[in-house]
């Protein structure tokens, strides 16, 4: 008998099973409405232009292979940090930031529920947004939290049920921690305007919550870095104190280089080292220290001007191409008198959206027009392109009525 004959099968990917799908079909109209990674106007992956000047400039220093330290390559970290608190920040200015490179967005928010379940004193419960990403509740379940969740999609209105989250917020214990995606919420596309993050700000003060912020697509979601930092920003300069998870997977198309940062804002210098020293206790053990090349990239990106100019240019040419998309969809299903309202399409912001379609809808658009997307009828915006948005359209249209 085989050592593993008992280990049972787990349940297959949801996204990658959409892939999965899409690969097998053959026919030239098929779209891949699943993956969550940009493609350009002719449905290929991309690679930033100011991406490939840093890399050549890294490769043209003849850096060394030596091992990082465990919280990483610290002008990485400085300048991620800048970026995400933005220059103005007093506890960036107080040198009150303590951060540590991570693997990636997922690696930042393991880092953080790992940190928070060993260091928090208040609470071992971590309040999620119904529905979250897929991945945050493992992630926070292995890191030794429990989870739990606040409300936060309408079904009936395709946008925020702002009083359900309001009064679950307002409801749940003093001092528990609750996950905010700081802007381009997936799945849905549903952000809270600025006005309601002024009102969730005062409600996480009235309770002492702890706020902790998982920011995958900082410049993505509206082209523009320091509107979509708005919710950090904005809860750093009331006065909290917060966590933060970031990614340069979709803002610098840095996927598969798994280059992020987790951070905290602390009382004071001596506060954060100790802060810091135990982040790198939360590395040590689980891979050591983490890899350079991603890091090496986003830093030379970050710390050089005219590189930076170039990327938030392409940063903002992806988001913009995602809002074309949207505009056009939108229009065309109201222009082919499709049933229903579709405002939410130009509303929601970022990679995805959610249609509103069925699960039924959307076997029939796999089945019969060899569209793929998860069930809940989220699409990834991106998959869209002049190409194919009026044959998307149109099919979902017929799916529709
Ligand atoms: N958080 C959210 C909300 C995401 O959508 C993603 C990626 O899809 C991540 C975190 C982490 O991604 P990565 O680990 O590739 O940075």
């Amino acid at each position: 008998l085989s050592t593993w004959s008992a280990v049972p099968a787990g349940p297959p990917d949801p996204i990658l099973g959409v892939t999965e799908a899409f690969k097998a079909d053959k026919d030239p109209r098929k779209i891949n409405l699943g993956v969550g990674a940009y493609r350009d106007d002719n449905g290929k992956p991309y690679v930033l232009h100011s991406v490939k000047k840093a890399e050549k400039l890294i490769y043209e220093s003849h850096p060394d292979k030596e091992y990082l330290p465990i919280t990483g390559l610290a002008e990485f970290t400085k300048l991620a940090a800048k970026l995400a608190y933005g220059s103005e920040s007093a506890p960036l200015n107080e040198n009150a930031v303590a951060i540590t490179q991570s693997i990636s967005g997922t690696g930042a928010l393991r880092i953080g529920g790992a940190f928070l379940a060993r260091f928090y004193p208040h609470s071992k419960t971590i309040y999620l947004p119904t529905p979250s990403w897929g991945n945050h509740t493992p992630i926070f379940r292995d890191s030794g939290l429990e989870v739990k969740q606040y409300r936060y999609y309408d079904k009936k209105t395709i946008g925020l049920d702002f009083a359900g989250l309001k009064e679950d917020l307002k409801n749940i214990p003093e001092k528990s921690i609750v996950l905010f995606h700081a802007c381009a919420h997936n799945p849905t596309g549903v952000d809270p305007t600025q006005e309601q993050w002024v009102e969730i700000s005062n409600i996480v003060k009235e309770k002492q919550l702890f706020p902790f912020f998982d920011m995958a697509y900082q410049g993505f979601a509206s082209g523009d870095i320091s509107h979509d930092a708005f919710a950090v920003r904005y809860f750093v300069s009331q006065g909290h104190q917060v966590a933060l998870s970031q990614s340069f997977a979709k803002n610098m198309g840095l996927y598969g280089e798994r280059v992020g940062a987790f951070s905290v804002t602390t009382a004071d210098p001596e506060e954060k080292a100790r802060v810091e020293s135990q982040l790198k206790i939360v590395v040590r053990p689980m891979y050591s220290n983490p890899p350079l090349s991603g890091a090496r990239i986003a830093a030379t990106i970050l710390g050089r001007h005219e590189l930076y100019s170039e990327w938030e240019k392409e940063v903002k040419s992806m988001a913009d191409r995602i809002i074309s998309m949207r505009h056009r969809l939108h229009d065309n299903l109201v222009a082919q008198g499709t049933p229903g309202t579709w405002g939410h399409i130009v509303s929601q912001i970022g990679m995805f959206s959610y249609t509103g379609l069925t699960t039924p809808q959307t076997k029939a658009l796999a089945e019969k027009a060899h569209i793929y997307m998860t069930a809940d009828g989220r699409i990834s915006m991106a998959g869209l392109n002049a190409h194919n948005i009026d044959y998307f359209s149109e099919s979902v249209s017929r799916a529709v009525k």
